[in-house]
């Protein structure tokens, strides 16, 4: 008998342990678990999270679910549910906290409802991240969308249907090739091959349909991830439009400088022919009629030869402007020393005549140019310098600085200085600052300059201050 009531009470004991151990679990299960009988009276309470409601286990045991949550009528709902067979999931909040809870019913063995038993957990801070996720993406003014890789759009913020005027519906019942422009198709599929590879795609811009049947410039940032393409999307339009235009005229301007090139080289070329003819026969008129004109009459002859010169000078080198692009010849590597022998022997007698001095440049770097264009640019530079000269011998100094991307040219002289308020006019066709009388000249040299150096992608511009001399900057790419 003795040692039938010692196994007893070992099996009491070892009961009573997994009793206390089972509580203890349920008490401090991250959780809430109740149950409650066929009437909906809570019969059990247990779990850590009863803590957050202000309640102590069991402390509900013995009341009912509808007068304990008299003012949650979706959690009377949900257990009545239970309570009538069912299986029920829901979300509530209570007290400021989400509850995520499984109702189920417990049946008999005639298959009616004996009892309920329920488990809730806290997703408070789900819920919360999930509240903010969703904040962001209805309140950004870009437009945001999840994707499948079948091509259709999963989820959508609110800007997709301000910009773009469709409901979510329409949006989302068509594969969204559908909205792209036929010209943007096959740049599409090759983004969304890309995509699929796993690759994400910055920067891809498209045309998309509005409702309105206008499209608009859409720019992407997409990032596959776990079969899905999260992206950010952003209407360009205004951006993309002034783009086109500025394309656009670009090209109307590039029309109208070759149109004008044209014209200018066929004013020219045609102005040529009637200018000789008024030369030969005004030295025809003076050499035939030699000592029968009275003085007068002599001294209008010369007039017209002078005055002829002058315009076969001008259409010279009206001539010479409007080839620079049309004659140019190829850009490729020349030393700038080729370069600087030529102009100093071109220039070397009106050095000599005007007691120049010309100081070269320490280093002759190897440019990309056209040689008889900077050539060119060069000599007119310097024979400007001459030309300008004070009172003082003319002193020209050439030098080339090395830049990040292109060479710097300068050539400094010592001469009479231009009013810096001229310093763009100056580079104006036919635009002089002294008469024919002071210093001769047509004015197109610096034009020519400037065509010259920006048809080698190249700036050109002065320093200067009246009586302290001038200082000309040109750059070449390198
Ligand atoms: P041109 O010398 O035939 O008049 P340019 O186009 O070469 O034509 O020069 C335009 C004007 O710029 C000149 O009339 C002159 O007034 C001024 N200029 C050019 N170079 C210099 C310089 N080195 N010093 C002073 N003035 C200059």
């Amino acid at each position: 008998m003795s040692g039938n009531s010692d196994k007893q009470s070992s099996f009491e004991q070892k009961l009573k342990t997994t009793d206390q151990l089972l509580q203890t679990i349920l008490s401090e299960a991250p959780m809430i678990i109740f149950s409650a009988d066929k009437n909906g009276v809570f019969s059990f309470s247990s779990g850590k999270v009863l803590e957050r409601l202000g309640l102590l286990p069991g402390q509900v045991v013995g009341l009912k679910i509808r007068d304990v949550y008299k003012d949650f009528p979706d959690i009377i709902e949900q257990s009545d549910r239970a309570l009538k067979g069912e299986e029920v999931r829901s979300v509530v909040m209570v007290e400021g906290v989400y509850f995520e809870t499984l109702y189920r019913p417990i049946f008999d063995e005639k298959g009616e409802v004996e009892s309920i038993v329920g488990i809730a957990f806290d997703v408070t801070d789900q819920k919360k991240a999930e509240k903010e996720r969703d904040i962001f993406f209805d309140t950004t003014l870009s437009m945001i969308c999840t994707a499948n890789m079948q091509g259709y759009f999963t989820r959508l913020n609110a800007a997709w249907g301000k910009i773009l005027g469709y409901t979510d519906e329409e949006l989302l019942s068509h594969p969204f090739l559908y909205f792209v422009h036929p010209d943007d198709v096959d740049a599409t599929l090759e983004e969304m091959k890309k995509l699929s590879q796993g690759l994400s795609t910055i920067n891809f811009t498209n045309r998309y349909r509005c409702k309105d049947d206008s499209y608009k410039w859409i720019n992407w940032i997409s990032v596959p991830y776990e079969n899905q393409i999260y992206a950010t999307a952003q209407d360009v339009t205004e951006n993309k439009e002034n783009e086109i235009k500025q394309q656009e005229l670009l090209k109307e301007l590039e029309r109208s400088n070759n149109d004008l090139e044209q014209f200018a080289y066929a004013a020219s070329h045609d102005l040529q022919e009637p200018l000789r003819k008024i030369k030969n026969y005004s030295d025809l008129l003076s050499q035939k009629y030699f000592g029968q004109l009275d003085d007068d009459a002599q001294k209008y002859i010369e007039i017209i030869t002078r005055a002829s010169g002058r315009m076969q000078g001008l259409i010279d080198d009206l001539l010479t402007f409007s080839r620079i692009s049309s004659r140019g010849k190829e850009i490729r590597a020349i030393s700038v020393k080729a370069i600087l022998n030529d102009v100093m022997d071109n220039l070397e007698y009106a050095i000599m005549k005007n007691k120049a001095t010309v100081s070269l440049p320490d280093n002759f770097p190897i440019i990309q140019a056209d040689k008889s264009q900077i050539c060119q640019v060069l000599q007119n530079l310097i024979s400007n310098s001459i030309k300008y000269k004070a009172d003082a011998d003319p002193v020209i100094k050439i030098s080339i600085t090395e830049l990040e991307n292109e060479w710097m040219f300068e050539i400094k002289d010592n001469g009479i200085g231009i009013d810096m308020d001229y310093a763009e006019k100056i580079f104006v066709v036919f635009q002089r600052l002294h008469s024919q009388f002071e210093y001769g000249g047509t004015g197109i040299g610096l034009a020519l300059c400037k065509k010259i150096i920006e048809r080698h992608n190249g700036k050109i511009w002065l320093k200067s201050e009246i009586g302290k001399g001038s200082s000309f900057f040109f750059t070449l790419p390198k």
